[in-house]
């Protein structure tokens, strides 16, 4: 540091090693104490706290009596030197706990007033201010050293990512914010031309369709921390705009790409002080939804789901019957030790259930050699038929796959949930493949597709999908879940621009107006395309779980909230009319 720098070391820097160094520092004053004379600031930078001690023996009077004015959150400067502590005055909780700065100037350089909208300091256990609050008062809310945390963990997990792909030979390539609509099942949000009345551009939803065509310009192997922006419906846990690190690579098979994903994963994994194994064991989508009812399976624990229908057919139960009538199955859960599950919380489960579209929860508890719940009451009902072992609970939904599916992964998450049962392991990957390629859309039965309209049918299932079949058609589909979270998506592409118009059909679109949204690609496709295939990691959601917070608002600088609110600056907000009208654009009362 010059003679003339501002600052000399960083408050959060100090250590015993200081002791007798002259110091000046910067920072904001994190709390104030009066104590009989003495003035003491916790002085808190990115870095951490230390403490300053204003007293009569070492600091001028002025300054002592200036320092006893000066409110929590005002920015100081300040010079001193650094002593040790006395021993009954160390803070072992504080890295700078063994020093202090003794102060002998003090310039109020950024003045804070007495109070705050929001309180930075706070005593041990007091609850944080509601989260409109601090949203609305981000920049305070910031100042938190939790907060500071996250987000010096998220910067160290994008430098970890983009190290780890570049050491792989992927090329940090960016992409246009300003394009046309790229589907990935969300709206677009849109931009009006000033310069071309009544034309729009949309912003990504994600860069899938460039880093295609930059494998087809032969780039081989691309990255980016790219940023996406999906207009959907309120979701707890989403984003309006949200990153992914994004990549694509030339030549390659879903092994290649999981290989890939796998070293960025375990890298910021590492990162975090978690070191974890690859490669991550693989579970075809078809077994996931058997076993758990889901495609984000959490499989540190058990609680499986297992088919009762042939179990349960032709005992007279009504429900059962007709559900296995109507084409639907008889699905359940066995819970070891679960009779112990006190009839409110069975009543619980059931209401999540129901919530999620089943009729009910059938329920049958042994305990000894006792049985009871309505399932007891089937003909020929006993412990052997439905495999419970003393104090086991089963619960058994029945109805389409979908609904039981549905019911079913819920029961199991909120099971794991109540019960906290001790995990397998601490950290479960597991990769989904085989993927359909088309799901129905629930309302309407229409075929959309499963991840997004350039995904590859499955080699064995083409010549099907070319004949017009939809059903039961794979895709090269994978995604990589953890814990019970879906970490990210991606595919091997598809390079055949009579496959790709073929899936725009499938969708409902007509060749002229699928030429009219894709032709750039559909014309690079018939240039010379390499396989190719890709994948994109959600970084927000990475970094809330490597964080170890509750959401992903806590690892935004700037999040909006679930209502796509920005409250601090107020966006989304009027714009006059003046604005309006050179992009063309009247309002609807
Ligand atoms: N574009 C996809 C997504 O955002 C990821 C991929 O297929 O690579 O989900």
């Amino acid at each position: 540091m010059t003679a003339t720098a501002m600052r000399t070391h960083r408050c959060g820097a100090l250590r015993s090693e200081h002791c007798g160094a002259r110091v000046r520092l910067g920072g904001w004053v994190h709390r104030r104490r009066d104590l009989g004379g003495l003035v003491f600031f916790d002085l808190r930078d990115r870095d951490g706290l230390v403490q300053v001690a204003f007293g009569p023996d070492w600091t001028p009077p002025e300054v002592l009596e200036r320092a006893g004015t000066v409110f929590a959150e005002s920015v100081v400067l300040l010079d001193g030197s650094v002593v040790a502590r006395p021993a009954d005055q160390l803070n072992p909780d504080l890295p700078t706990g063994d020093v202090e700065v003794r102060a002998t100037s003090l310039e109020v350089v950024g003045p804070a007033p007495a109070t705050l909208p929001i309180p930075v300091w706070r005593t041990k256990g007091e609850p944080l201010p509601s989260e409109e609050l601090r949203l609305q008062y981000r920049h305070l809310d910031l100042r938190r050293p939790e907060i500071q945390r996250n987000l010096i963990l998220r910067h160290r997990l994008l430098q970890r990512a983009r190290a780890t792909l570049s050491d792989l030979g992927f090329l940090e390539i960016e992409t246009p914010i300003l394009t046309k609509p790229t589907p990935e099942g969300a709206r677009d949000y849109l931009v009006p031309s000033r310069l071309h009345r009544n034309r729009f551009y949309a912003l990504p939803q994600s860069p899938q369709i460039y880093k295609q065509l930059l494998m087809i310009s032969g780039f081989d192997r691309y990255f980016q921390i790219a940023r996406c922006f999906r207009d959907e419906d309120l979701r707890h846990d989403r984003q309006p705009e949200f990153t992914q690190i994004d990549l694509e690579a030339s030549f390659v098979r879903p092994d290649d790409v999981h290989a890939a994903v796998e070293a960025v994963l375990g890298a910021l994994w590492d990162e975090a002080g978690m070191p974890v194994t690859a490669p991550f064991p693989r579970l075809r989508y078809g077994e996931a939804m058997e076993r758990f009812g889901t495609d984000k399976p959490d499989l540190r624990f058990g609680f499986e789901l297992s088919d009762l229908s042939d179990v349960v057919r032709g005992r007279g139960f009504r429900i059962f019957e007709e559900a296995l009538a109507q084409g639907g199955r008889v699905r359940g859960i066995r819970v070891p030790g679960g009779a112990a599950i006190s009839r409110k919380d069975v009543d619980g489960l059931t209401t999540l259930a129901k919530g999620a579209g089943a009729g009910g929860l059938a329920t049958l508890k042994r305990q000894g050699d006792q049985l009871t719940g309505p399932l007891s009451k089937l003909d020929g009902a006993t412990a052997e038929l439905f495999m419970l072992r003393d104090g086991d609970l089963l619960l058994a939904a029945a109805g389409h796959d979908a609904t039981t599916s549905a019911a079913l992964d819920t029961v199991r998450r909120a099971l794991i949930t109540r019960l906290d049962p001790t995990p397998a392991a601490a950290h479960a990957f597991v990769w989904i493949v085989d993927f359909p390629l088309f799901e129905r859309d629930p309302q309407t039965g229409a075929p959309v597709f499963a991840h997004h309209p350039f995904t590859a049918p499955h080699e064995d299932d083409l010549d099907r999908f070319m004949a017009g079949e939809s059903d039961g058609v794979r895709a090269h589909h994978y995604d990589v879940v953890y814990n019970g979270y879906e970490l990210g998506s991606g595919s091997i592409r598809i390079t055949d621009q009579r496959v790709q118009m073929r899936i725009f059909q499938a969708l409902g679109m007509s060749e002229a107006d699928a030429r009219h949204r894709f032709g750039f690609l559909l014309d690079a496709l018939a240039g010379g395309a390499p396989p190719h295939g890709g994948f994109a990691i959600g970084f927000d959601r990475v970094v809330m779980l490597l964080a170890g917070v509750p959401n992903i608002r806590e690892v935004i600088a700037f999040p909006k909230t679930t209502a796509a609110r920005a409250l601090f600056e107020g966006a989304p907000t009027t714009v006059n009319e003046e604005e309006l009208a050179a992009l063309g654009i009247q309002m609807r009362p």
